[in-house]
């Protein structure tokens, strides 16, 4: 048996004569940049959201950058994130010539730890960018109450949390902007790069339409009001992540189903610690990335019986050769450091069968027995 790590093409092959008539009537529209498929898509989005407003761009990197922008988060701010994240989220911070600030993270949701943050807050610090990773939300309640305190601005990093809420509430409630990336193996993948920007503030919002459009003013043509870029959706990728949407909320289902089955099955196994759910969320597990006594042993052996695995993140990024002008060392953050060491990721989306999970789990207590 092989089990693959995604899957990306199944979407495609179940939804095919649906997607293939969305693509073939924007080819026939000729317009392929905005245009009424990128505002119905925002619109549809921002409704399951639960957001007042939403933004198509480029990608969740460029979400991310947008956004920084739209709050004026410059050069000589800090801005607080997790060193246990997609290097896409300090990057962000990066462009926006802001310093980055890193905190710790919870040993168990591998989200910021709120307890952990408030002496990392400075008279600089303007922002929080909490990433909510592998689909869990972070703690927003905690969150917020820090955010109000300080008068911080929260940006959420949502890449990989589409459909997760906190507390009842949708990603997106808690803070000004939340950035959504639809890279194609994201819980729901454009067929490219793709993002989008939700919020509830009008401001805001208008201001991103500008942003994403080199600046331009609304009404008046070859008029420019701002220092924008270009970072618009595409008509395509719109069409195809309408059609999609429609299937999002039972994928996400699905995905919890099978998380389901593997904590079962692996409960027992005193070498793993399956990922912790907090009580508050709803996870929709954009991966599934549990903790590994001899890991990469693991990984290995999992190799050879076909299985393929992944390392959600190898090196925090307080360790990166990018990031050595930070000042940052080994051991500042020992969760981050620990988790990297341990934390490995099982094949994981809505197609995978149930005898996959099965095979995977036994070859999991295969490998514990041998290896004693
Ligand atoms: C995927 C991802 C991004 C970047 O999204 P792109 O669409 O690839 O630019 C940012 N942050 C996190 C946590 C991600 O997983």
């Amino acid at each position: 048996m092989k089990v693959r790590f995604l899957d990306i093409n199944a979407q495609y092959q179940a939804l095919k004569q649906e997607i293939n008539h969305a693509v073939l009537s924007v080819l026939e529209s000729g317009q392929f940049i905005l245009g009424p498929e990128v505002s119905s898509f925002e619109k549809v989005f921002a409704d399951y959201a639960g957001s007042s407003y939403a933004v198509g761009v480029a990608s969740g990197t460029d979400a991310l950058e947008l956004s920084l922008s739209a709050l004026d988060i410059k050069g000589g701010d800090e801005v607080i994130t997790t060193p246990f994240t997609y290097v896409a989220t300090t990057e962000a911070i990066h462009h926006a010539g802001a310093k980055i600030v890193f905190s710790e993270i919870e040993e168990d949701t591998y989200n910021l730890d709120p307890k952990k943050m408030e002496d990392k807050i400075t008279s600089k610090t303007k922002a929080i960018l909490p990433v909510h990773l592998f689909g869990q939300s972070c703690n927003m309640t905690a969150l917020s109450k820090i955010a109000k305190k300080y008068n911080l601005k929260i940006i959420e990093d949502a890449a990989q949390a589409v459909g997760a809420s906190w507390d009842a509430y949708s990603i997106g409630h808690f803070s000004s902007l939340a950035c959504y990336s639809f890279y194609p193996t994201k819980n729901l993948g454009a067929c490219g790069d793709a993002g989008i920007i939700t919020t509830n503030d009008k401001n805001l919002y208008e201001k991103i339409l500008k942003l994403r459009y080199h600046g331009r003013s609304p009404t008046k043509n070859y008029e420019y009001i701002m220092r924008g870029r270009n970072s618009r959706l595409d008509s395509l990728q719109a069409a195809i992540l309408q059609v999609k949407l429609k299937y999002l909320t039972q994928w996400n289902k699905s995905r919890r189903e099978k998380a389901k089955k593997y904590d079962k099955l692996l409960k027992d196994l005193s070498y793993v610690k399956t990922p912790y759910v907090d009580r508050e969320t709803y996870h929709v597990y954009h991966a599934y990335s549990m903790r590994a006594e001899k890991r990469d042993q693991l990984k290995e052996f999992l190799e050879n019986k076909n299985i393929d695995t992944a390392i959600y993140y190898p090196l925090p990024l307080h360790l990166q050769p990018l990031y050595q002008n930070l000042g940052y060392e080994k051991g500042d953050f020992p969760i981050s450091e620990k988790v990297s060491q341990e934390v490995l990721a099982l094949p994981m989306y809505p197609e995978l069968e149930d005898e996959h999970i099965e095979y995977v789990s036994s070859t999991i207590k295969a490998f514990y027995k041998s290896a004693g």
